[in-house]
């Protein structure tokens, strides 16, 4: 494994594997890696030459009073688990080299990052915008690799992408779930066992909206109405019926649709969502 941990000696390896002809697929994480994160790495690999994944708990899409300092770090075995998904290569800069103390450049994606989890962390997606940026900069990928899991952020960022002209090519992901239906994530480990078991309530009453909505139910707040009420068990953020692709809430499911929630437990906040395409009918069962 080579682990780069600044821009420059990243680019200049990417540039030089592009001479020899050699596509590179990439996967942007926070690291604390579960086996979703493994699945975008498997698919990095499979669809690329060389599969390159990065590893950095980012400082600017935390507000003060989030978990950045609690989030959790594990890069030993992060390290590990990358080079068992098929990854050659591991950015991973430090904070220091990734921001001077002067840094002051944002990249504000407008539309798409409104609503759902921009209404919620309203500094977020500005601080994941601008990494992302700054990690494309230094890795240059073919593909990047992310997950519906964050299916807001995978918005912003394919409209990032068309806006500014960005080279690389945006892949969606499937969401990973454990066996039970809990939608993977680093802050899972969070939860003590009481919480985890009412953080199933989740990934249960999304599925039960799915089904609504595959058996013909197309008004969208009798929807969201099921989804709330299968989630009286947590303390509830958001539950929203966006349109797919622009992310703006809907009022009869129409067009593909995004069902998101949003849940704040006692340890940490929870996202989990479904799309649904009326069309095909079949909702997909991510
Ligand atoms: P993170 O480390 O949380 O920033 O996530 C890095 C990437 O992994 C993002 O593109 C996430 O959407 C993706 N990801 C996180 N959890 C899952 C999951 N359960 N299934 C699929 N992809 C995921």
């Amino acid at each position: 494994m080579i682990i780069f941990d600044n821009a420059a000696d990243m680019r200049a390896w990417c540039r030089e594997q592009h001479r020899a002809g050699k596509t590179i697929g990439f996967v942007p994480t926070m690291g604390a890696l579960h086996e979703g994160h493994l699945s975008l790495m498997r698919a990095a690999a499979g669809g690329n030459d060389l599969a390159v994944a990065s590893i950095f708990v980012n400082p600017t899409q935390f507000a003060p009073h989030e978990d950045f300092n609690k989030y959790p770090r594990t890069f030993d075995q992060d390290v590990a688990m990358c080079a068992s998904a098929g990854v050659v290569a591991v950015y991973a800069p430090t904070a220091r080299t990734m921001y001077a103390e002067d840094y002051s450049t944002f990249v504000t994606v407008g539309g798409v990052s409104e609503g759902l989890c921009g209404g919620s962390r309203p500094h977020f997606f500005r601080g994941v915008a601008a990494v992302v940026t700054k990690l494309f900069n230094a890795v240059e990928a073919d593909h990047a690799y992310f997950g519906q899991k964050d299916a807001q952020q995978c918005a912003v960022i394919k409209r990032m992408v068309r806006d500014l002209d960005m080279a690389v090519q945006i892949v969606e992901m499937p969401i990973v779930r454990e066996a039970d239906g809990l939608a993977m994530s680093s802050r899972n480990r969070y939860l003590n066992a009481e919480e985890r078991a009412r953080a199933l309530c989740l990934s249960r009453s999304l599925f039960a909206a799915l089904d609504l909505m595959e058996r013909g139910e197309r008004d969208a707040e009798t929807v969201k109405s099921a989804v709330r009420e299968g989630m009286r068990e947590v303390k509830i953020d958001y539950v929203e019926l966006v349109d797919a692709e622009t992310m703006r809430p809907v009022e009869r499911v129409e067009r593909p649709v995004l069902l998101a929630v949003a849940a704040l437990l006692e340890s940490a906040r929870l996202i989990d969502n479904i799309k649904f395409n009326p069309a095909g009918h079949g909702g997909s069962q991510q």
